[in-house]
């Protein structure tokens, strides 16, 4: 049934189903399980077979029903499931890497995956070079043969520059490197980066996988190979176990992901079409507006632009916080993804620590303000966004 379209595979693929024959996935809520027997336990730890289950830490039914659903969305042979996006990120990095290895990144990242990359790989000895991630000649002078891995989000925060995945992979392979990618703001509806050369794709669940503010999750997705050689046993004795009831809001995310998607992405075109050209606004970045640098390459590359739009207003700071302010219908707050439409002013939140130099070769103005669309109606936000632009 490897032919079943993502929709159906949204709803129905990885489902586990009891002997009760429940319609709505059951949640495991437990820690252990127990054993018919010493000699069954023994044989469970020495290898587990596909529905056998040691501790919560190594693997659990609900948790493998969502590790599944979307290993088989992505079409990749496993995923491992983990407490948050940052937990999947740090394990999709710690644990192919060791000392003395190179590693190439985008320098357009969200904090904390920059956090990992130069404070963290860097004192372990990992050296990590970070580079302008659209300019294809600037990945290729800084990948040397040494060099174990790439990392970049392919669609990045918050100024939404998209990296030519099917270019990087390339170079990158050439030399023998792991492309991982960090997927979240792309979605795994719009864009399937394995098709185009990634060997790792990570996602913060929290986002729009969850898509309603619940919980914090993470996904690492790849081969069989990758997933149950390398990356569980880091992830299974460090610790970055996902909880069942996370992963039973998941499983009910994934339901309607696509659903949620497509009208986010819908409200974001909508958005970006209507501010285009305002008169207080500097700049507008969208990847589906042709004033967009890698416009091209988005629409080589996603399926949908995404459903974030970011935009800088003229007044900086004061202008941005007034905007924030007048905003009646969408949130000030910092998740994306969500149904909810949130703006985030990111030099005073989600990248405050970076410093004012990082902030502006970043793109990070004080004007700049980020707005993930939600699914309400798209004249009602257009409007909103409006009116609060009109008191800015
Ligand atoms: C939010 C986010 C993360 C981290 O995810 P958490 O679930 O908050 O740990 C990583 N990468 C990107 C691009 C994100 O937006």
């Amino acid at each position: 049934m490897s032919d079943q379209k993502p929709r159906t595979k949204l709803v129905h693929a990885g489902t586990r189903r009891s002997q009760y024959g429940e319609v709505s996935e059951a949640i495991f809520l437990t820690q252990g399980f127990v054993y018919e027997n010493a000699e069954q336990a023994e044989a469970r730890f020495i290898e587990a077979g596909d529905d056998e289950f040691v501790y919560a830490r190594y693997g659990n039914p609900t948790v493998r029903m969502f590790e599944d659903r979307i290993a088989q969305l992505e079409g990749v042979e496993d995923a491992f499931a983990t407490a948050s996006g940052m937990a999947a990120v740090n394990a999709a990095l710690c644990a192919p890497l060791k000392a003395g290895d190179h590693v190439v990144a985008a320098r357009a990242l969200f904090g904390s995956c920059e956090y990992v990359l130069s404070e963290v790989l860097t004192r372990f000895g990992v050296e990590v070079d970070f580079v302008d991630g659209t300019d294809l000649a600037a990945w290729k002078a800084a990948i040397r043969p040494d060099t174990k891995l790439v990392f970049f989000e392919a669609l990045s925060n918050p100024t939404l520059e998209v990296i030519d995945i099917k270019g990087v992979s390339e170079l990158a392979h050439a030399v023998g490197a792991l492309v991982v990618v960090d997927n979240v703001f792309a979605t795994p509806v719009f864009q399937r980066s394995l098709d185009l050369g990634a060997d790792v794709i990570v996602y913060s669940a929290t986002k729009h996988i969850d898509g309603q503010g619940r919980v914090l999750g993470g996904v690492v997705l790849g081969t069989k190979d990758f997933i149950r050689k390398v990356l569980e046993p880091y992830i299974k004795h460090t610790g970055g176990a996902m909880s069942p009831f996370t992963a039973w809001v998941l499983l009910k995310g994934l339901e309607t992901l696509d659903l949620r998607c497509r009208a986010q992405a819908q409200n974001a075109i909508a958005l970006a079409q209507a501010l285009e050209g305002h008169e207080k606004l500097a700049s507008v970045i969208f990847p589906g507006l042709p004033s967009h640098p890698q416009h091209t390459l988005a629409q080589a590359q996603m399926e949908q632009p995404g459903t974030v739009v970011s935009f800088e207003l003229k007044g900086g700071r004061p202008a941005a916080f007034a905007f924030l302010n007048a905003l009646e219908i969408a949130l000030i707050s910092n998740n994306l993804g969500d149904a909810k439409t949130i703006a985030t002013h990111p030099a005073t939140t989600t990248h405050q620590r970076l410093s004012d130099e990082k902030k502006a070769m970043l793109g990070i103005a004080p004007g700049l303000i980020r707005f993930s669309l939600g699914i309400e109606d798209a004249g009602d936000l257009v409007a909103d966004v409006m009116q609060a632009l009109d008191r800015a």
